[in-house]
């Protein structure tokens, strides 16, 4: 048997803010990778206005994986392919809820197949009840003083509160 060489999977996305369903698959790609980089996108390809900046969304994603040597968080900026080849990592992990994630999710992935070779995409389904689930809704739906607490963890909660009243 060839000595095992340690997984290390790439998370990227723009986590404005990290919700249960991104929390969901961090957990489902620990179950079959050694390491995994959550890797917070600065700018977006869609020019989204951002509700908290990286920085904060950084800091919200360390305090709630803080206790997980397995989990680290990074921001990036350039090129998905280029940055996990610096980090040594195979695998770019991205979540599937519904069809209609489907064809931008495999426009990505063959792009990124074309640019990094070497690099796989994992495509991981959350569980059920986080199907329906996405940042933006949490942010439309927070700034509309609805309840999201059982979408987000309580240190989102919190400063979501903080930032919308
Ligand atoms: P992006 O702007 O890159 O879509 P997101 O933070 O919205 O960034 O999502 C990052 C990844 O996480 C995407 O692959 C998305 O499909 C996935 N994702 C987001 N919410 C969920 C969820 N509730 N369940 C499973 N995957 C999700």
């Amino acid at each position: 048997m060839s000595p095992h060489r340690p997984v290390i999977a790439i998370y990227p996305g723009s986590f404005d803010p990290i919700t249960k369903g991104h929390e969901d698959l961090v957990r489902r790609t620990l179950r079959v990778t050694d390491r995994l980089v959550i890797a917070v996108s600065s700018t977006s390809t869609e020019s989204k206005e951002h509700l908290f900046d990286v920085n904060e969304r950084v800091e919200l994603i360390q305090e709630i994986f803080a206790k997980n040597d397995h989990v680290e968080v990074s921001r990036f900026d350039g090129l998905l392919v280029d940055f996990a080849r610096d980090l040594g990592a195979q695998v770019v992990i991205r979540g599937l809820r519904a069809v209609s994630d489907f064809d931008y999710e495999l426009q990505m992935a063959q792009m990124n197949q074309e640019l990094g070779p070497e690099i796989e995409t994992l495509f991981l389904v959350p569980e059920v009840e986080y199907s329906f689930l996405s940042a933006s809704l949490v942010r439309e739906v927070a700034s509309l003083g609805g309840d999201v607490s059982r979408f987000v963890s309580a240190v989102v909660l919190r400063r979501l509160k903080e930032k919308i009243g």
